[in-house]
């Protein structure tokens, strides 16, 4: 698609500014080209010829985190997030992109860089080096040293439960690279049911090309990791909300047999708490600290999946769930925008932690890796003790 075939959703923005009222980058800059409105206007000027793309219009289109928020909350019903896209698409297509955010994201999406980062962060781990950074107030150690702590250690014991429910687990790239405390937890926590976890050697499931425009290494990530599903599973796991996200969208970008491939996948994926919920599992916790809150990531933005983690988290013995005001904006991580747009990002998860703050939970639960990153990073900010987890691991403990 090209940004001219959706002249006319452009054209439906009225000018309303709902959109400004739950723009997380807006409330920030206080900048009308952060939010989709001032973007809208920029890019009807582009339809209309008025304006040439420039190496301002990708500033402006990265000012943006693909929450969703405007597009959940616009009268008009804009999808904001796939014109923003495919402008970045456009841009790039005529050579104007971000080199440095183009080149991590190339490292982030590769197979092999990705496994010499994960020896890399091992051996980090290992060391004392991110100890004594800390010492010294560097925040962003602090920040990599509680990223890298590994929570749930690997189980030993495997349970003698009869197996009739086939998974292909999925891992997110952090839960795969980063942190395995997530994919222990999986595993442990599906040790007493029925669920037999099979695994794959998938690549990254490509959002960061998607949301960066870069169309064409996009579709073929979804061709390497759609070959990697065989028909007799009965669901393709995820740990991750976005991944699970991107893993839907595939369908709209192939053709032929792999668009017909992907929509088959896209009836199979599934989260481990919608897995959870489907198996009736009955969560136990050993936390002495049951003072909890819970972070929404974007992804789930207007999906069931909300209800089912709140429905699970009541049914964990004496967990106290106190509700957090904005619980499902976004955590200012978002991808690559925590390094792109580095102060914003701090910005917002500052905000966000506030609100967790503010909830007085001990721990913040969430069910995407990637915002862990932007909780810790506002919780460090705050200088606050709250402790944050992936739900997973919280019910794995
Ligand atoms: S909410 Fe929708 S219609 Fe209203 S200003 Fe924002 S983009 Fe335009
Ligand atoms: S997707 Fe989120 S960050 Fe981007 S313009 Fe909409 S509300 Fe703002």
């Amino acid at each position: 698609m090209k940004l001219n075939d959706f002249k006319d959703e452009v054209y439906k923005c009225s000018g309303c500014g709902l959109c400004q009222s739950v723009c997380p980058v807006y409330k920030v800059l206080k900048k009308e080209c952060a939010v989709s409105r001032g973007k809208f206007k920029l890019l009807n000027a582009i339809i209309n010829k008025d304006i040439k793309f420039s190496k301002k219009t990708l500033e402006i289109m990265e000012l943006c985190l693909h929450c969703q928020a405007c597009t959940e909350f616009c009268p008009s019903g804009i999808d904001a997030q796939k014109i923003l896209e495919t402008t970045q698409n456009e841009l790039l297509n005529c050579g104007i992109f971000n080199f440095s955010k183009f080149f991590a994201i190339q490292i982030l999406t590769n197979k092999f860089y990705m496994k010499m980062l994960k020896l890399f962060l091992n051996i980090l781990r290992k060391s004392k080096i991110l100890e004594i950074a800390s010492m010294f107030g560097c925040k962003k150690s602090q920040l990599l040293k509680e990223l890298l702590k590994v929570k749930i250690k690997p189980i030993e014991v495997h349970s003698n439960i009869k197996k009739d429910i086939k998974a292909l687990y999925f891992k997110g790239c952090i839960n795969n690279y980063v942190n395995p405390s997530c994919e222990n937890g999986v595993k442990k926590v599906l040790d007493n049911t029925s669920v037999e976890i099979i695994e794959a050697d998938f690549s990254c499931c490509g959002l960061p090309l998607k949301s960066s425009g870069d169309f064409e290494s996009f579709k073929n990530i979804a061709k390497i990791n759609i070959d990697l599903v065989p028909d007799d599973i009965d669901y393709l796991l995820f740990d991750c909300a976005s991944c699970k996200c991107t893993f839907l969208n595939y369908a709209e970008f192939l053709e032929d047999d792999y668009k017909e491939k992907a929509l088959k996948i896209a009836q199979k994926c599934i989260s481990i708490y919608e897995l959870l919920e489907k198996i009736d599992y009955k969560p136990k916790s050993s936390w002495k600290t049951n003072n909890i809150t819970i972070h929404f990531p974007c992804h789930i933005r207007g999906m069931k999946e909300k209800e089912i983690i709140e429905n699970l988290i009541s049914k964990i013995p004496k967990t106290n769930y106190l509700k957090s005001e904005e619980a499902d904006s976004c955590c200012g991580a978002a991808g690559s925008f925590i390094l792109t747009n580095s102060e914003i990002s701090k910005e917002i998860s500052k905000n966000k932690a506030q609100n967790i703050i503010n909830s007085k939970a001990e721990i913040v639960l969430t069910t995407c890796p990637s915002c862990i990153l932007g909780l810790k990073q506002g919780l460090i900010e705050k200088k606050s003790k709250v402790k944050t987890m992936q739900l997973i691991e919280f019910l794995a403990e």
